[in-house]
């Protein structure tokens, strides 16, 4: 029944009731598993990521649409970082370690930079990818880097994935 060459062809990896099962990674609605930075005072209530990194992970709108019913994105991120609490440490290294970096990062602290995932519509233009269904990552990064990072890229080209 479905026509998508196997170059674009990926299964949704959320397989929710009423799923679409394939998805055609071209077309405009398909999530793709995004990681990206958000500052940690934004955490929970912002959608909109840093540095984007497309992982190699879709899913069908259907399934996004159900898994969003009802879910307070500060609920899930706060259930999310609770499951995370042994692994959060006072203080952890940047990992990009540019040449204003700060080096150790104070992981609470506003201004530091935390890893996240979630699910970026595909296609979507510009430099800022909104994030669905965010959760944290252990990782955390000084402003500097984020700020150095982002200006050696082209907000054109930060979505990466748009042109196969
Ligand atoms: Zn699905
Ligand atoms: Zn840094």
């Amino acid at each position: 029944m479905t026509t998508v060459p196997p170059a674009y062809r990926a299964t949704c990896a959320l397989q929710l009731p009423s799923c679409a099962g394939v998805v055609d990674t071209r077309r405009k609605g398909v999530f793709r598993r995004t990681r990206g930075w958000v500052e940690n005072r934004q955490a929970g209530g912002a959608h909109s990521v840093a540095l984007p990194e497309p992982q190699q992970a879709w899913a069908c709108k259907a399934c996004i649409t159900l898994r969003r019913k009802g879910v307070n994105s500060q609920t899930l991120w706060d259930a999310a970082d609770a499951r995370l609490r042994g692994h959060r440490p006072e203080w952890a290294r940047c990992p990009f370690g540019g040449a204003r970096c700060l080096g150790d990062v104070p992981t609470k602290a506003p201004g530091t930079y935390r890893l996240v995932e979630g699910w970026a519509e595909a296609r979507q233009q510009g430099g800022t990818n909104t994030v669905a269904l965010m959760a944290p990552l252990p990782s955390w990064a000084c402003g500097h880097c984020l700020d150095d990072q982002r200006r050696g890229i082209d907000p054109g080209q930060a979505v990466l994935w748009a042109e196969p």
